[in-house]
């Protein structure tokens, strides 16, 4: 019977794990399908206070997990395909086998939905990007490229012209999910041209391990041609990774965690730490904030139980 199981290993498990180490409780580390989490898909990360030279990714969020492990956190490969929350201890399969505990925190994160082109998942930290806050910086009096239709996309393409000297938004319709007040902002912003009915089919250049040009292909017109860019921002959504919990916490419309304040799920005993809950702010120090937060709210419940 462990004390806390934690679900995901990037910037909010890895922060609840350092303090649920340091309080004793041995923590469970799941890594999951993407160890490391989204930092572990970036290069250097500039805004992650204490680094005046900024630090490399997934260096930083190794050396979170090397001082989880150094107060005895430990770290299991595999992910969870089940779990039963209708009674304590929690039950979770992880992989094929079964493991108890008396608290749960989930912080297995969101991952970024991808167009899934052949050279996309080759150029990530490279010139392929699902994340301007993180990368934008980059591409100072560059050329910029952003897909999608959604809020996340006119907000980024908005953001992404401070850097760039021209950003592209190419979207599959000719029709916006964006929110009017968003899209009028983007229409109004001179540095942004619009593609619609647009796809993007690949983008290059693998050999240079840098992004070099995007192949766009018009659907109206069927009219194909390679675009030069230097930055391609994906923003076609998060998926948030609560699957194996459907129907055991509150979750909304799309998947993620409903909070219940501070760091509690509907299901007392079951804490919610970094992106799985956050669809707002999706940055590594919230995400480490927000493990900070679900390791003490865990800590005090087992105390309070006399655990
Ligand atoms: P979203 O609203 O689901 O929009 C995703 C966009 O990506 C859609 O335009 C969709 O096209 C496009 N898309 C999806 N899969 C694609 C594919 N395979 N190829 C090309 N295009 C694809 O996602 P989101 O923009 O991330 O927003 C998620 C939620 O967060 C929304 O509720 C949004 O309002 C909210 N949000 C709010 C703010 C804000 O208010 N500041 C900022 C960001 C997000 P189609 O339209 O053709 O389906």
């Amino acid at each position: 019977m462990l004390d806390v199981i934690i679900i995901g290993s990037g910037c909010a498990g890895n922060t609840a794990a350092i303090y649920t180490a340091r309080a004793n409780l041995h923590p469970l580390v799941v890594a999951g399908k993407e160890p490391g989490g989204q930092l572990s898909l970036t290069t250097l990360v500039e805004n992650f206070p204490g680094f005046p030279e900024g630090v490399d990714g997934p260096a930083l969020v190794e050396n979170m997990k090397q001082q989880a492990i150094n107060f005895g956190a430990e770290y299991i490969h595999g992910q969870v395909v089940e779990a039963d929350l209708s009674d304590r201890p929690f039950k979770l399969r992880i992989d094929d086998e079964w493991f108890e505990s008396r608290t749960l925190i989930i912080a297995s994160g969101a991952s970024a939905r991808w167009l899934n082109l052949p050279n996309e998942q080759k150029l990530i930290g490279h010139g392929v990007s699902s994340c301007a806050t993180c990368d934008g910086f980059f591409y100072r009096g560059k050329k910029i490229m952003v897909i999608g239709g959604g809020d996340s996309a006119m907000e980024e393409a908005n953001f992404l012209t401070r850097f760039g000297d021209s950003v592209t938004l190419v979207h599959r319709r000719d029709h916006y999910r964006a929110s009017k007040i968003m899209l009028e902002r983007a229409r109004n912003n001179p540095k942004i041209r619009m593609l619609t009915d647009t796809i993007v089919e690949d983008v290059y250049d693998v050999s240079q391990n840098l992004v070099s040009r995007a192949k766009l292909r018009n659907l109206k017109t069927n009219e194909a041609w390679d675009e030069p860019v230097d930055g391609f921002f994906v923003a076609i959504g998060h998926i948030p990774n609560t699957a194996p919990f459907i129907g055991q916490i509150d979750l909304d419309p799309d998947g993620y965690i409903v909070s219940k304040g501070g760091a509690r799920t509907s299901r007392v005993g079951v804490f919610h730490a970094g992106d799985v809950q956050d669809r707002s702010y999706r940055q590594a120090i919230t995400a480490a904030g927000a493990g900070c937060m679900a390791a003490i709210e865990a800590e005090r419940f087992l105390e309070a139980e006399g655990h």
